[in-house]
């Protein structure tokens, strides 16, 4: 921050020293670089559109576009302005922008063009003005900001005041919309950046969506933060993954970019010996995954755990053993406990139960829910996450799935993990998601969802043979559906509420 200039927290660490830098931020898959200096430049022209749109402190813009170096600046812009940032899935329906809308009330809207007759009558609404901004950088907003000048003076703002909302997944119930701070944000990127050694040499490969905390803080915010570059991918290609891998030095992914690269036998030792690491997070990494890529490119994918609501809460170490199947250890400043759901006490460790979280990380609330917030944040800071986890010795942390997918049967608690390393491990099978079915006996049944492996053909008796003597009796599946693939969202997590709705009537009368 410039003497005599008020500070705005985000923007004064990870936007402003992009001032008049010739540096390179942004290489794009065309061959175009975007140095830091052009893209602050855009910034300034941005900001002074969202002002002239009547954007002031506090006001939510929201952005349903395609992923591009202007999108990203749309974000940059608000934070500089003083604005809430409140990106939205590319996948959202009319309708379901129309709830986010209606919710978050934000003063401006920016959409694709090509969505804009749909999406009108539904900004109009909700009371924001809407303008367009398309994937290849034009539309109104981008002619709005024409005019601007290449400099813009943040607005001031504090650690404690918003700078971003981010909506839930919403998997079960509707989205809500989690409050995050200027100082949840830059706390998360700088102990990641030192976490996971970032520096300004670093060139990471950036092919996740940047409406999701993963590819939009994770990513983008500890590279802005440590001066490096980002190759910018409109997406997951794997051809153009592997074409520009050579020039990277790092990648972050969700569980499927590497399964798919894993079925290319272009993605080999040499394609990636110059890389410096890969992460993985957003769902879980199975075991044989972590253990099939170290077999393929002698690099231990490096798996860490957060959430939309906290940011990331713990990592594998960057030095020290990276173990499969482990999210491993609270990250600095985070502390993490594992409580028995129903009385919120701290159970002994190896014992598994809910994941509290707490720190600079966890955001302040879900915007205008009271009880909702009050149901998850307790008043002493702790977050409940939902996800079940264990600890072992060592403190690594281990995810047992999400308590809404705990199953009760017969009274018994089921882990469906537990379940599903198992059905893994059987001959032919690929992967597997164990649900909870309505049963008139039992409540709950467990019911086993297989895929199998290339030109396996599955036997569902034998695989239940090969269950029977490792797994109480109340455990093993009560039946099993073999598919062609599970319902993934596009963060690579399982979607279990498709494939409860589908099999539901499985034991029904
Ligand atoms: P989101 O808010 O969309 O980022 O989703 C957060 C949820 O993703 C967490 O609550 C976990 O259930 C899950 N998740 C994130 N990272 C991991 C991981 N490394 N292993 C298992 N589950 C994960």
């Amino acid at each position: 921050m410039r003497e005599g200039k008020m500070a705005n927290t985000l923007y004064d660490a990870l936007f402003a020293p992009l001032e008049g830098s010739a540096r390179r931020l942004l290489l794009l898959p065309d061959g175009r670089t975007l140095s830091g200096g052009a893209f602050a430049a855009m910034v300034a022209r941005f900001a002074g559109a969202l002002v002239a749109a009547g954007v002031g402190p506090g006001d939510r813009v929201a952005v349903q576009v395609a992923k591009s170096p202007e999108a990203l600046a749309v974000y940059a812009a608000t934070v500089a302005a003083g604005g809430v940032f409140l990106p939205l899935n590319t996948a959202y329906t009319a309708e379901e922008i129309g709830y986010f809308l209606g919710n978050a009330t934000p003063r401006l809207f920016l959409c694709d063009g090509a969505k804009a007759d749909a999406l009108a009558p539904v900004a109009a609404a909700a009371g924001a003005q809407m303008l367009t901004l398309n994937g290849d950088g034009s539309g109104s907003f981008a002619a709005a900001a024409q005019g601007q000048p290449e400099r813009f003076a943040a607005v001031p703002r504090g650690p404690g005041d918003l700078a971003a909302f981010l909506y839930t997944s919403g998997t079960t119930g509707r989205s809500k919309g989690a409050m995050l701070t200027h100082g949840n944000l830059l706390s998360n990127a700088a102990v990641l950046a030192e976490a996971w050694r970032f520096t300004a040499a670093d060139v990471l490969l950036h092919a996740l969506p940047i409406f999701h905390t993963h590819g939009l803080f994770v990513a983008s915010n500890v590279v802005l933060l440590t001066g490096g570059a980002m190759i910018f991918l409109p997406g997951f290609d794997r051809d153009e993954v592997i074409r520009l891998l050579p020039q990277a030095t790092s990648m972050m992914g969700v569980p499927t970019f590497y399964t798919r690269l894993l079925d290319d036998p272009r993605f080999n030792r040499q394609l990636v010996e110059h890389m410096r690491l890969f992460t993985s997070g957003s769902a879980p990494l199975l075991a044989e995954t972590h253990l099939a890529f170290e077999a393929r490119t002698g690099h231990r994918i490096l798996e860490r755990y957060g959430m939309t609501e906290t940011n990331m809460n713990t990592s594998n170490p960057y030095d020290g053993e990276r173990r499969a199947g482990t999210v491993g250890m609270p990250l600095p400043g985070v502390e993490l406990k594992i409580t028995d759901p129903s009385t919120g006490a701290s159970l002994p460790q190896g014992e598994a139960g809910m994941i509290e979280v707490r720190g600079p990380n966890v955001f302040k609330g879900y915007w205008q829910m009271p009880e909702k917030t009050k149901e998850e944040l307790r008043d002493d800071g702790f977050f409940i996450t939902g996800d079940i986890g264990v600890i072992d010795a060592d403190g690594y942390v281990s995810i047992v799935g999400r308590a809404k997918d705990l199953i009760i049967t017969g009274g018994y608690n089921v882990y469906p993990k537990e379940i599903e390393l198992l059905l893994d491990e059987q001959e032919g099978v690929l992967e597997s998601a164990v649900i909870g079915l309505p049963h008139p006996d039992f409540g709950e049944a467990v019911f086993g969802v297989l895929v199998a492996q290339q030109g396996a053909r599955l036997d569902p008796a034998a695989i239940m043979a090969g269950l029977a003597g490792r797994l109480a009796k109340f455990k093993q599946p009560k039946g099993l559906a073999v598919v062609d693939e599970l319902p993934r969202n596009t963060m690579g997590k399982v979607q279990k509420n498709l494939l409860r709705d589908r099999f539901k009537a499985q034991f029904a009368g």
